[in-house]
């Protein structure tokens, strides 16, 4: 999709800090991370938000569900929090679908 940022990243049209790659999911470091790990995994094809992707290919969500997993055992954690956020009043500010990988310190619930 044109002008959408994370599009881009994934086309290697802007650059990312890839941490993992599979058929249908590219995981990079987020720019203002969160927490020692964050790290954002997305469709390589353009949904705007987690409920669209799910209609659309559930397939393609779980392997979102299992890249985040196999990112957090790959740098030591067991215990880690996913987030999609949808829609700006839920923070949600790059509108193709994220799945945010947080781990590496104390979670504190609920979020703010
Ligand atoms: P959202 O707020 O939509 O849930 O998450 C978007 C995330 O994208 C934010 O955590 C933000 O720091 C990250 N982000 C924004 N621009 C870039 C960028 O150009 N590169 C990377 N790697 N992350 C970005
Ligand atoms: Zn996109």
């Amino acid at each position: 999709m044109e002008d959408c940022l994370f599009c881009k990243i994934v086309a290697g049209e802007i650059p990312g800090d890839m941490v993992h790659v599979t058929e249908h999911t590219v995981a990079f470091r987020d720019l203002n991370s969160q927490a020692p790990t964050h790290v954002l995994v997305v469709p390589r094809d353009h949904y705007t938000n987690a409920a669209e992707l799910a209609a659309a290919d559930p397939a393609a969500l779980a392997e979102l569900v299992t890249t985040a997993a196999a990112v957090a055992t790959a740098e030591g954690y067991d215990d880690y929090r996913l987030v999609f956020n949808t829609g700006a009043e839920a923070g949600q500010s790059v509108f193709h679908t994220h799945l945010h990988v947080l781990a590496g310190r104390p979670m504190t619930w609920p979020p703010g």
